[in-house]
């Protein structure tokens, strides 16, 4: 009997083993091609040499040393790469272990830097519904999927949720996609307006929604329109690329293709990718200066921030990213996937729409492409998808939407960079089969 707590308490799961490209191996010696990366964490694949290497050396020179005495060079490192290539003012980086720590970090300080800059009524936390930014109480509340937060309830912050900019759903006949993105960010507007703008700190969102809506990227101007709102009532923008970020839509950061800068910024996944646990916050100099110049310390804090040997590995993956030129390939393999998937996909009576940027690609779900009426929640289909495209050898993410149902299934994938045509026509292959299987055959 495993003593191991596992996610979903009765699976037997098979044990993983080995790693090599884009293929996880068990124990039993079948193989998996890893289409979603996990959750867009193993962005390099299984086995990379340059970050094992670099791991490996660095754990020989030294493992820890707690930041309250010591920095590394490591941390000094990957921030200096990571400010050299990050948009806008982003000035500093605090190291973290995973993505929810990045954003419960990242919602921490704009509160303290509310209340150094003299404003302690300012406290209200704006995100979107059809939002994850993971699973600690702070970031749980942010988020806005709520299956996730439902039994959480009596626990979580008061935070306001607008709806999210979603294209697909929400544009109207006769609207363009320019019109619709700014009609969408207006919401920001309305909702800093209702709860009085002197009480609001900040707004977070992903800029492109991964894990609660399958790779949903925003409709042009959308993000410029929620920076002109943020400035025009002081808000601090908090960008969440803890899934979208580090290379992942084709850009090293996601918001780069928006033309919008954040005041913090948060990353983890691709970051590490998956050699080490590690995420990061980064913020502007004037949100770090108000603290400097005010208590002088961030009123925050882990045992493992800025670890020697999780920062060795950022240091590699990202300059793997840059050096190797993988943003280009990403751009290119993301094409080759996308139109991979529209011509198998894009007449089946059960996607409605096929989406995504770069290597981060989504398929929603539906029981009806007239209505876009989703599929009942009874019926499974995420969770079935799941289970008969890992039967026939392929890792990939679907997701049920909100508990209420409105904006039912869809299908995640963010392969390895790495990832080869050949390899693309597998992942697509495996997941025709398994739409076959649960949804039946295209016409
Ligand atoms: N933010 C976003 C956008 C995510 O997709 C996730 C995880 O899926 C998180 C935060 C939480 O990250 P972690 O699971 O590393 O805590």
């Amino acid at each position: 009997m495993s003593h191991v707590f596992p996610r979903h308490c009765h699976a037997q799961l098979p044990t993983a083993v080995g790693g090599e490209g884009v293929w996880l191996i068990d124990s039993e010696g079948r193989r998996y091609l890893d289409g979603s990366g996990g959750a867009a964490v193993s962005c390099l694949g299984h086995g990379d040499r340059q970050v094992t290497e670099a791991v490996k050396a660095q754990l020989d020179k030294l493992a820890f040393a707690h930041t309250g005495f010591l920095t590394s060079e490591p941390a000094e490192a990957l921030a200096d790469l990571l400010i050299a290539h990050a948009p806008g003012d982003l000035d500093r980086v605090y190291f973290v272990s995973g993505g929810s720590e990045a954003t419960e970090a990242a919602i921490k300080l704009a509160r303290q830097y509310w209340v150094e800059k003299g404003q302690p009524q300012r406290s209200r936390l704006i995100a979107r519904r059809q939002s994850y930014h993971g699973n600690t109480i702070g970031a749980l509340s942010a988020g806005g999927n709520e299956w996730r937060r439902q039994q959480f309830g009596p626990l979580l912050l008061d935070v306001s949720h607008i709806d999210p900019c979603y294209e697909y759903r929400d544009r109207q006949e006769g609207e363009t996609p320019q019109e619709y993105g700014i009609r969408a960010a207006e919401a920001l507007r309305e909702e800093i307006e209702r709860v009085g703008p002197e009480t609001v700190m900040a707004f977070i969102a992903e800029p492109v929604v991964g894990a609660t809506a399958g790779a949903l990227a925003p409709a042009p101007g959308y993000y410029q329109r929620i920076r002109e709102i943020c400035d025009e009532y002081g808000i601090l923008l908090i960008l969440d690329e803890v899934m979208c970020g580090m290379g992942r839509t084709g850009s090293l950061f996601a918001c780069e293709q928006d033309g919008v800068n954040p005041d913090i910024l948060c990353i983890a996944k691709g970051l590490g990718a998956g050699y080490q646990p590690i995420g990061a916050m980064l913020c502007s100099a004037a949100v770090y200066d108000a603290i400097a110049q005010g208590s002088g310390f961030f009123q925050h804090g882990h045992t493992y921030i800025g670890h020697p040997v999780a920062t060795a590995a950022g240091l590699a993956v990202v300059s793997a990213i840059l050096d190797r030129d993988l943003l280009s390939r990403i751009r290119q393999k993301g094409e080759v996937l996308q139109t991979a998937l529209e011509a198998r996909f894009g007449q089946h009576p059960n996607v409605g729409d096929i989406r995504g940027r770069g290597l981060f690609r989504g398929i929603e779900i539906v029981a009806d492409r007239d209505s876009k009426a989703p599929f009942d929640p009874d019926r499974k289909i995420a969770a079935r998808l799941k289970k008969a495209a890992f039967a026939k050898g392929l890792i990939c993410y679907p997701m049920s939407g909100t508990i209420d149902g409105q904006h039912g299934d869809h299908v995640l994938l963010a392969p390895p960079f790495i990832i080869t045509d050949e390899e693309i026509a597998i992942l697509v292959d495996c997941l025709d089969a398994a739409m076959q299987e649960v949804l039946g055959a295209a016409e």
